[in-house]
């Protein structure tokens, strides 16, 4: 039997309800089970509970006693990782460690422009928390309004303002983390200027919960912008759109805050599956540009300067078309066709889903060489790209109209992954922008990453989950 015995996870279980209380602790299947599937339900584990603690003293205790009993911690945010990172893998003892109660705002320091929050803040609470105070908390994504500070991190996070403010990353200057034996390191320090030796938070931000429990963090404000101009152009090809990003870049500096590419295929699935949508062009073109600049001062003063910044490329016939949002609705209808592409594809079935990077100058030459290559080796595939092409970043899905030609090719997606990974990185790219590694791509990434740079990250891992208990089977 490889199972622990029934009453050392029955005395293990009573030994955690003893830190967390009765409110903190979840053991009936109908109540663990939303915890134990992920956001795609494409994985699913098992685990002894769910442990809910409300405070960074429950975490510690929490993982000191799984710690001493050899039991297995998977931290868990917002559970909308798309890697199947929070979610138990099979064969061993563990926990679901949910973070969703430590969700309070601990405190605003307007003149540092900092704020420090809990784990297991939602993000859109902390976007309101920092609007409330007049100041701007740039992370933004689709998922918003569930995913956790904590799960941001631990994922770095990108999204649709990477362009002008970086990732999760960029955005942390401390944080507080339980340690996989149940210590605090506490660094949560305000500081934009810290070069005392190695920068410790950076080890926990991206690792997906595989070396410590986020508990808080000291997050970077920034100046509200009172001024948007939102503009949707038609393009010819991927080139001319990263050739417009260097124009663009040149004409408003910092001002771009949004450039995301998105091809005719894109538009037509959003306009046939989601209602309430409408081409804002007259004409189809083969690609589409979403531009967004942001500013202080006013919106009519920025609209006058995107268009000035556009006009010489519209002369050239860079832009075919375009369409500038005359107001803050129009705007949000024009965003809305491209945060419903996930909605979109998800209505038109299955796809393979490739979240890649290159440098923004490679951008067109990956789109143009994988298609290639795919339509050799998959006659009449079919590729659904789209992203935030100004970070460098496509989410390049394949699949084929025909639903009954996609089941075959979803069964068995690795040839189809190998083309695209190929691509990639004879390019210099990345096989994971920004979702992370988590179930999904564990042993994907043993073939892009270097012997050293593997060794690297298990001596890393070695050093501080000595026992392997944190979230383990992800990542390395
Ligand atoms: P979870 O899914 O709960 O966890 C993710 C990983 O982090 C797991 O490995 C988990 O163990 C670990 N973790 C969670 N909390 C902690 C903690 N406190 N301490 C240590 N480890 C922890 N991602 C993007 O980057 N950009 C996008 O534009 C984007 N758009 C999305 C749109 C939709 C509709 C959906 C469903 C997802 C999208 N994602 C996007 C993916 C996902 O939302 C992000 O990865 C998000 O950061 C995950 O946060 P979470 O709280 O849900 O984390
Ligand atoms: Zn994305």
């Amino acid at each position: 039997m490889g199972g622990p015995g029934v009453t050392a996870t029955a005395a293990f279980v009573e030994r955690l309800r003893a830190i967390v209380g009765p409110a903190g602790l979840l053991t009936d299947p109908a109540d663990t089970a939303p915890y134990l599937a992920d956001w795609r339900g494409r994985y699913r584990g098992e685990a002894e509970a769910v442990v809910r603690p409300a405070s960074t003293a429950e975490v510690a205790a929490v993982v000191a006693a799984c710690a001493q009993a050899g039991v297995a911690v998977v931290p868990q945010g917002g559970n909308t990782g798309l890697c199947g990172g929070s979610v138990p893998v099979g064969g061993l003892r563990q926990i679901v460690l949910s973070l969703s109660r430590m969700n309070r705002i601990r405190e605003l320091d307007a003149a540092n422009n900092t704020l420090t929050v809990e784990a297991g803040c939602v993000l859109q609470s902390i976007q309101e928390a920092a609007r409330d105070a007049d100041r701007l908390f740039p992370l933004s994504l689709g998922a918003e309004g569930s995913c956790q500070i904590g799960g941001n991190l631990s994922t770095n996070a990108g999204g649709e303002a990477v362009l002008r403010y970086g990732n999760a990353r960029d955005l942390v200057l401390g944080l507080e983390v339980v340690l996989p034996d149940g210590r605090v390191w506490e660094g949560l320090r305000g500081l934009r200027k810290d070069n005392t030796g190695y920068d410790l938070k950076q080890l926990f931000i991206g690792a997906e919960g595989t070396l410590g429990v986020v508990t808080a963090a000291v997050l970077k404000l920034f100046p509200r912008p009172t001024a948007t101009a939102t503009a949707f152009l038609g393009v010819s090809d991927p080139a001319t759109a990263v050739a417009l990003l260097s124009v663009l870049r040149s004409a408003v500096g910092d001002r771009l805050t949004g450039f995301e590419l998105m091809s005719r295929l894109c538009l037509e699935l959003v306009l046939r599956h989601v209602p309430d949508t409408a081409d804002p062009l007259r004409e189809a073109h083969p690609w589409y540009v979403l531009v967004e600049l942001s500013d202080s001062g006013d919106s009519a003063d920025l609209a006058e300067r995107l268009m000035d910044a556009l006009a010489p490329a519209m002369e050239r016939g860079q832009v075919r078309d375009a369409v500038l949002a005359q107001s803050e609705a129009q705007g949000e209808s024009l965003w809305r066709l491209r945060d419903s592409m996930a909605e979109a594809q998800k209505a038109e079935g299955i796809s393979i889903k490739h979240d890649v990077s290159v440098p923004v100058s490679r951008m067109a030459r990956f789109i143009d060489e994988a298609s290639r290559a795919l339509e050799r080796a998959f006659p009449g595939v079919r590729i659904v790209a789209f992203g935030h092409i100004g970070d460098g970043n496509v989410h390049y899905n394949v699949s084929f109209a025909d639903p009954a030609q996609n089941a075959a090719l979803i069964e068995d997606s690795e040839p189809v992954n190998r083309v695209v990974y190929e691509v990639v990185a004879a390019l210099s790219g990345s096989i994971s922008a920004e979702h992370g590694l988590g179930q999904l791509k564990r042993e994907e990434i043993r073939r892009y990453k270097t012997p050293l740079e593997l060794e690297l990250m298990r001596a890393i891992k070695r050093a501080l989950d000595p026992q392997n208990l944190m979230n383990p089977g992800k990542v390395i």
